[in-house]
């Protein structure tokens, strides 16, 4: 349930309605819009009277929430949630372009690479130093040498970073690195994780699992969120389906279902959706059509070469082409992409 206030609602108002909710056994998340305050009620506790609450002072609504998460919904919080990262808001106006290989290969790859997609426009750069892997022959990744590395790179370069973290009991390492933490498509039910990331109040990109359902995803948000930390990317990387030609199906109904449905920024991830190059600027510039708020892209100088994701990979002056392609279109869907690529 949430408790809608007036806009002339006094903060003793406010205090009371959430007193009368605690009251009863529950939980409260405050949500301070431009308008008004809303009331999440959390939690189970004894039943509340909702014509009764609806007649206490400054309560303009008390409305039923019909889906099983609250604080990522939109009745809950009507404005989108804005996350600051390198000057921009993610989802706000300016995309948010994260971009890098899949893996951190070693020290000088990084840095080369980091300062590749700064030149071409990214906001953030990416790489895994934990790499869930589907063979456990397969490379894992260098593990906190990894994150030492990107911790240069955005020492080199000013970009952020995105990185991956699959154990609860390494979200702290990781957060001592990265500017945002990753949960990969194969954590997102990883419940001990959601709630660590939670706890760390870090801002976190959340990726659809493969065979997720979007209320899934949203649940899964919702897990983090219940810790106060409103620092989420809900991301679409596409889902596992019958058709074989590439590597997932990108969900493009995930965009606009996922906007109404939740305040969140949505991010976009093509080159695991198409699991191929030459696919990934269209499904990019499908996905910035359809509204996300910013893209991943996986980028690597060597691809043939690279230790994972290489045929997805970008070389950087595709990865450039691509930024200039979206900066052309962005104005169309009211955005705009944050480097000097959109006067070229
Ligand atoms: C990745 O970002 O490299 C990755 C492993 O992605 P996903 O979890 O979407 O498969
Ligand atoms: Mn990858």
């Amino acid at each position: 349930m949430i408790v809608v206030m007036s806009a002339l609602a006094s903060a003793r108002d406010i205090s009371e309605v959430i007193a009368r909710i605690r009251a009863m056994g529950y939980e409260v998340h405050l949500s301070e819009g431009k308008e008004r305050t809303i009331i999440g009620v959390i939690g189970r506790g004894r039943p509340l009277d909702r014509e009764q609450l609806g007649l206490m002072n400054g309560v303009q609504q008390v409305m039923p929430v019909t889906h099983p998460y609250k604080i990522a919904s939109r009745e809950y919080h009507p404005d989108d949630t804005l996350i600051p990262l390198n000057g921009i808001q993610v989802g706000g106006d300016t995309l948010a372009i994260i971009a890098g290989p899949c893996a951190v290969e070693g020290r000088s790859e990084i840095i080369e690479v980091a300062h590749m997609v700064r030149e071409a426009g990214a906001t953030a750069l990416r790489g895994g130093a934990f790499k869930p892997r589907t063979s456990p022959y397969s490379f894992q990744g260098l593990g906190e040498e990894g994150l030492r590395y990107l911790a240069e790179a955005r020492e080199a370069t000013g970009l952020p970073v995105v990185t991956e973290v699959m154990d609860p009991q390494l979200v702290s390492m990781v957060c001592d690195y990265a500017d945002v933490l990753q949960i990969g498509a194969r954590s997102m039910q990883n419940y001990a994780l959601l709630h660590a990331v939670g706890e760390s109040q870090h801002p976190v990109l959340l990726k659809r699992g493969m065979s997720s359902t979007i209320e899934e995803l949203l649940m899964a948000a919702e897990y983090i969120l219940s810790h106060g930390n409103m620092r989420v990317m809900l991301c679409e990387r596409g889902i596992r389906t019958f058709e074989t030609s590439t590597r997932n199906t990108f969900d493009i109904n995930a965009i606009p279902v996922l906007k109404q449905a939740s305040h969140l920024p949505v991010i976009a991830d093509p080159s695991h959706a198409t699991g191929k190059w030459e696919y990934v600027e269209s499904v990019a510039m499908a996905a910035i059509a359809a509204g996300a708020d910013g893209l991943v892209i996986e980028v690597h100088p060597d691809p043939e070469h690279a230790q994972s994701d290489g045929r997805q990979s970008l070389k950087p002056e595709r990865f450039a082409a691509l930024v200039s392609r979206i900066a052309q279109l962005a104005p169309v869907v009211g955005r705009r992409v944050a480097l000097k690529v959109a006067a070229d």
